[in-house]
């Protein structure tokens, strides 16, 4: 029976992370991946923060297949027949060390994957894990293709819909509140026409969110990111609120309504589409993290929650990153202890606890709530759109003032529930 010191379960980022600094450490860490390769699962929107993870991976970033730097940031209010957009620039976008690029994950993870081999770790890719395997109540290795593999303790990165958490009861079955469902679409571009339609330079990009109709109301949103010579497409809506709105249609006629849209068609035409996926992202926030640490066992990335949707950003790829990180420390503390049971690990959870991951779930645990308010993704679009209709109409006839049009739109009553509404904003 094979036997290694660690056994990683998906080498999406949570599990490359947790590989490159255990083999760093001169630590035997095999990761096993389902795909055929590292990144052929994998969807991401593909907006990687860089400034919260840049120091865990000293070295790792140079020649990283980053697509391009966001320097500019805009939003789009989507009414029925109308929007309303703003766009945010400024030298802090442009700095030496920007705070974020566009990736595209099959290539970014399939690197980071060679950058994990290099430093000595193992990955077998095409290998489904199972089950787990436990000793006097310990989990102690994995079951793969109906062979048993045998480590010191494993590491759960296998991602949103993940089985290993809940076998090893370090969470209950998922429940369709704590997730969204994102379809994306790779359209390739010519890199010359992306820079003139987004108005950036060579290496430069954009990034751009979407809420309103294009979800029919319902949480969530679309997302417009540039890579080298492609966009990627996609949008993001609430499994709960979609199972119970029925007449909101299916996501991929949604998807297909938003990328048809006068604002949108424009900026994808002449493109070629490249790749087309759907995946799961879980949405609970603070409130639905796993357990993070079990005997022999921790659960780092979207298999223990770390993804965090606040409308204007949907961050989950450093948390990945950081959180495999911290699992690998924590092994590597329980190794010196020869360790490995919960309290053996709990230096893992105190670490997050210390760090940017469990901070921004503690500030951010009201997020899903406050944002789940449907007059966010129905009547403010509506409201806004309607009142820049009648600012820059010029009607044949005589214009109404400034004042009369804006307390049309926003009488006593509306401007009462904006003020409820703003109220609950400030929790987040
Ligand atoms: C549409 C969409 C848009 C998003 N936009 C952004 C964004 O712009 N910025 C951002 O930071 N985050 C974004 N996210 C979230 C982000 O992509 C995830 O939080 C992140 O990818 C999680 O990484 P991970 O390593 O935990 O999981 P994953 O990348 O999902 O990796 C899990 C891996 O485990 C493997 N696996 C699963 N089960 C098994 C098994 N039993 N055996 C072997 N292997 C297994 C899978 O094949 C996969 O490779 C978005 C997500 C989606 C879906």
């Amino acid at each position: 029976m094979e036997k290694f010191d660690v056994i990683i379960v998906g080498a999406g980022l949570a599990g490359l992370a947790a590989a490159w600094t255990l083999a760093g450490e001169g630590v035997e860490a095999v990761v096993l991946e389902r795909g055929d390769y590292p990144g052929a699962k994998n969807v991401s929107g593909g907006r990687l923060y860089l400034n919260p993870v840049r120091d865990l991976f000293p070295g790792l970033w140079d020649g990283a297949p980053l697509e391009r730097a966001i320097v500019r940031e805009g939003a789009t209010l989507m009414a029925r027949n109308r929007s309303f957009t703003f766009h945010y620039t400024g030298s802090e976008l442009r700095a030496d060390r920007p705070q974020s690029y566009s990736v595209l994950r099959s290539k970014f993870d399939r690197w980071f994957a060679e950058r994990v081999e290099e430093r000595g770790g193992m990955i077998l890719a095409k290998t489904l894990v199972t089950d787990l395997v436990r000793e006097n109540g310990r989990v102690c290795g994995v079951v793969a293709g109906g062979d048993e593999l045998r480590a010191d303790a494993i590491i759960a990165c296998d991602g949103v819909l993940s089985l290993i958490p809940e076998k090893a009861g370090l969470r209950p079955p998922g429940r369709p509140h704590d997730y969204a469902v994102g379809i994306k679409e790779v359209i390739r571009l010519d890199p010359a026409v992306i820079n003139d339609r987004f108005g950036v330079g060579d290496g430069e990009g954009a990034a751009h969110l979407y809420a309103g109709d294009i979800t029919k109301g319902l949480f969530g949103g679309g997302f417009l990111y540039t890579n080298a010579d492609s966009v990627s497409l996609g949008l993001v809506v609430s499994i709960e609120d979609l199972a119970k709105e029925e007449a909101a249609g299916d996501a991929p006629s949604l998807f297909e309504a938003f990328k048809a849209r006068p604002e949108i068609a424009p900026l994808v035409r002449g493109g070629q589409t490249v790749e087309y996926g759907a995946h799961v992202i879980p949405e609970g926030g603070y409130r639905s993290l796993a357990r993070l640490v079990g005997d022999g066992i921790l659960a780092a990335g979207d298999s223990a929650g770390f993804a965090l949707n606040l409308g204007f950003t949907v961050r989950g790829m450093e948390y990945a990153l950081a959180s495999g990180h911290y699992a690998a420390k924590a092994v590597i503390e329980a190794r010196k202890a020869g360790r490995y049971d919960a309290a053996a690990l709990a230096s893992y959870q105190a670490s997050l606890e210390d760090s940017f991951v469990l901070h921004d779930f503690k500030t951010f645990k009201d997020a899903q709530r406050v944002l789940a308010n449907p007059h966010l993704f129905g009547h403010y679009p509506e409201l806004i759109g309607n009142l820049m209709r009648d600012l820059y109409a010029v009607p044949a006839g005589p214009k109404s003032p400034v004042f009369t049009t804006l307390r049309k739109h926003l009488p006593l009553s509306e401007l009462w529930t904006i003020l409820l509404d703003a109220k609950e904003v400030t929790k987040i």
